[in-house]
């Protein structure tokens, strides 16, 4: 379950050569091209999924399950205080690579790393609307 112009897909299967910290049946684990601390890496599936929301069930559960590991073992070798892991989907989201991947940011305490948003507030009663549209439509999953 390739996708032929994927540039991720290739790396997985590794077709194009990356620096690879880790890789297994289901998934190649490697450092960004362009990080934003060093040791940013990247959890690759080697079957193609455009999103978190075409990843199956099992996989995901097993992407989690990864990212405790590597990121504990950056955390060993870096020496790094925190880690963001983040998952963008959509354009919207940032995303740019349309091959799901999961990024594992070293964080430093005083670093210039930004991933930054404002935040908002709700009127009176908003907060239950929203919160009641959420819940009808996971009953539809
Ligand atoms: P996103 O914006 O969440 O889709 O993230 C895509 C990430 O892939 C960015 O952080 C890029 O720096 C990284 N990236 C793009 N091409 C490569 C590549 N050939 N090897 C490693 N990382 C890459
Ligand atoms: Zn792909």
């Amino acid at each position: 379950m390739k996708k032929d112009d994927c540039i991720f897909c290739k790396i997985a299967d590794g077709e194009i050569p990356s620096a690879t910290v880790y890789e297994d049946d289901l998934f190649r684990v490697i450092l960004d091209i362009a990080p934003a601390a060093k040791g940013h890496a990247l959890i690759l599936p080697k079957n193609h999924y455009d999103n978190l929301w075409e990843l199956g069930e099992e996989e995901a559960k097993k992407v989690i399950g990864l990212a405790a590991k590597i990121s504990a073992a950056q955390k060993k070798a870096l020496g790094c205080d925190g880690i963001n892991v983040l998952q963008n989907n959509g354009i919207a989201a940032g995303q740019s690579v349309f091959h799901f991947h999961m990024h594992l940011i070293p964080r430093y305490e005083e670093d210039q790393v930004e991933i930054p948003w404002k935040t908002l507030s709700y009127e009176d009663g908003e907060a239950q609307t929203v919160c009641d549209s959420i819940k009808e439509a996971m009953k539809e999953l």
